[in-house]
């Protein structure tokens, strides 16, 4: 028999591969990853790499035959990006998991050139009218199967190989489809998710109750799929290089969210130390749990507002629990994701009503969506086209720019809020603003909204929710005294503003190290933005992941910051941050870290600030 041509030449050090394999996923392994989310796991890795969901068989059109060979060679195009990604990180791995592992991503690789599968699936769609991934697992089985019927004593290595065919399959199919995680209903409870990759979109689906903990190969500390986690509660490592190559469904695993490390097939030394950090962390919940009540003041009586930021309704309790005054961000997104159409005036009402009605008289601030960069377009309702994510998604057409262009979005999306504001106080935030001019065309859409609500006979509260800004981009930090002339208030979108600052994308584990939000850089721009509001005297809040880091609360009140928004789980730790702390010392010390130009000695005097004694 001819056997795949491409696995015939990697067949010995594979071989030597296959049972080094053997012996180290029976060992203990420990890594490392970006911690996201803090917490203890310990459960059985549920790898979704592994998920062998029956993806529906599905036949063509005649006229369908090329959008569809157009469609394989995309995901093709993305399968060989993701393999040669996995190869160029080979590097941080132990030498004898790089051996292992090189000869299987060659072998990936030669699949997803002009291999016999991908000739097969394009005859497939031509001759047979199947779609990609039908014309693919079909071809792939086929293949599998004469390899498995072959007259060879290597039995381990014909399975070997035919296993290689039909994972390269799996990757393709996943591509085809991008639903990988959508049914995880099967999880069983406790487990911990392994992944190549999660979205924003596929994170909002996990249930807490049944998901110990997430870990993925790729992912940023402060991405959005990191944010979602944050607020699920759920203890998570993302950039984890190795990790799905490394474990098998059902392996013991253990990982903190806090530190980064995961052990995998952990002995009984590694268990027992995770069991005791287990217990440590729900003792120290109990402990902050108790700060619920007191109020966040400075030693000196300074008050700090401590909001939470909200990505999904599910956090509501937690926000409760966490006794925060108000939200500070709730990021709409959450209702366009996983649907099928739009969601309308009504249906955003409803859902906005449900979170003021829970914040029982707290301020809400409700942001319009933003809907671009990584957020995942694609898992966003389908009733919606985005002009289109173009080459570079995150400069593009994102956030109000994308609302301005598609005003019937926004005017619904005014309308539900200025409908909701009956219930409670609410303030309207737009994303991603970078000229004073957007937040002028936002308000007169906004007054536009209002006439007709009043003409329809609405009570309108007397009060209208004021239109603040996101200030996230250097553009805006700099222009910030313009924008404060057209702005009700200013909310400091620290993510996005270290993403463009630096240029470093959030989500991006490859340059995570780059990602610094105390880059001297950053910190400039969030000082000039922050004097420009309180000149106009003008609420501001800082609402990305600084402000939930206890670390940086120092330099955040000093720099005149009072109003934090974070994840709910962070607040009392921040909380005891603040009551720790004297302005005066925070004022002295952000001064001396504004004159550092060097991030490692901004990093250096912020991790060695001490309440009471400064840096
Ligand atoms: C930010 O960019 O800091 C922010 C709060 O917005 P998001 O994380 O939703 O982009
Ligand atoms: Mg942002």
């Amino acid at each position: 028999m001819k056997t795949e041509k491409n696995t015939e030449k990697t067949e010995a050090p594979a071989k030597a591969a296959e049972r080094r394999a053997v012996s180290r996923r029976t060992r203990e392994a420990e890594l490392k990853g970006i911690p996201v989310s803090p917490g203890i796991a310990i459960g059985a890795a549920f790898d979704t790499t592994e998920t062998e969901e029956e993806t529906p068989r599905r036949s063509i059109a005649a006229g369908a035959i090329e959008g569809e060979k157009h469609r394989l060679a995309d995901a093709v195009s993305r399968s060989r990006k993701q393999v040669a990604k996995l190869k160029s990180r080979l590097a941080v791995l132990p030498e004898e998991a790089q051996e292992e592992l090189e000869p299987l991503l060659d072998a990936y690789a030669l699949m997803l050139g002009e291999s016999r599968l991908l000739r097969g699936a394009r005859r497939r769609i031509v001759e047979e009218l199947l779609s990609a991934e039908t014309a693919v697992n079909d071809e792939a089985e086929a293949i599998a199967q004469a390899i498995l019927a072959a007259k060879d004593d290597d039995k381990p290595g014909l399975k070997r190989r035919a296993g290689e065919v039909r994972e390269i399959a799996r990757r393709l199919t996943r591509n085809l489809t991008s639903t990988p995680f959508r049914s995880l209903k099967d999880v069983p409870v406790g487990s911990i998710l392994v992944a190549e990759e999660l979205t924003p979109a596929d994170a909002a689906l996990l249930d807490p109750s049944r998901i110990a903990g997430v870990a993925t190969d790729e992912g940023g500390a402060d991405g959005h799929t990191a944010i979602m986690l944050r607020a699920l509660g759920i203890p998570s490592v993302l950039g984890c290089t190795g990790l799905t190559e490394g474990v098998a469904r059902g392996d013991a695993m253990v990982l903190d969210g806090a530190t980064g490390q995961v052990v995998l097939r952990p002995g009984p030394a590694a268990l027992g130390k995770a069991r005791a950090a287990l217990a440590a962390h729900a003792r120290e919940r109990t402990k902050l749990s108790k700060l619920r009540r007191l109020p966040s003041v400075t030693q000196d009586a300074e008050e700090v507002e401590l909001q939470a930021n909200l990505e999904i309704p599910a956090e509501l309790p937690l926000i409760a629990q966490a006794g925060a005054q108000g939200i500070g961000l709730l990021r709409t997104e959450f209702l366009f994701m996983n649907r099928e159409t739009l969601p309308d005036e009504d249906d955003q009402f409803e859902a906005y009503a449900q979170v003021v009605e829970a914040m029982a008289g707290d301020l809400v601030t409700i942001r319009v969506l933003d809907w671009g960069g990584e957020k995942d377009i694609e898992a966003l309702a389908e009733g919606f086209e985005p002009t289109h994510a173009g080459t570079n998604p995150a400069l593009g057409l994102r956030g109000i720019r994308m609302l301005l262009k598609r005003p019937e979005l926004l005017e619904a999306q005014f309308a539900a809020i200025l409908r909701v504001a009956e219930k409670g106080p609410v303030r309207i935030l737009l994303p991603m603003v970078t000229i004073p001019e957007e937040v002028r065309q936002a308000r007169e859409i906004y007054d536009r909204v209002i006439r007709r609500l009043r003409r329809r006979g609405l009570n309108l509260p007397e009060k209208l929710p004021p239109l603040g800004a996101m200030i996230e981009t250097p553009g805006a930090a700099l222009a910030a005294d313009a924008i404060a002339l057209e702005a009700d208030f200013f909310a400091i979108g620290t993510n996005d503003l270290a993403m463009y600052t630096l240029a470093v994308d959030r989500a991006e584990s490859e340059v995570a190290h780059l990602y610094d939000p105390l880059h001297p850089a950053v910190l400039r721009l969030m000082q000039f933005a922050t004097e420009a509001a309180l000149r106009m005297r003008m609420p501001v809040s800082v609402c990305g992941e600084m402000a939930g880091n206890p670390r940086l609360v120092p330099l955040l009140l000093g720099l005149g910051i009072r109003t934090l928004s974070m994840n709910a789980s962070a607040i009392p730790r921040v909380k005891q941050a603040v009551r720790s702390l004297k302005i005066d010392d925070c004022a002295r010390f952000a001064r001396r870290v504004m004159e550092q130009s060097d991030p490692k000695r901004i990093q250096e005097l912020v991790m060695g600030f001490e309440a009471g004694g400064g840096a």
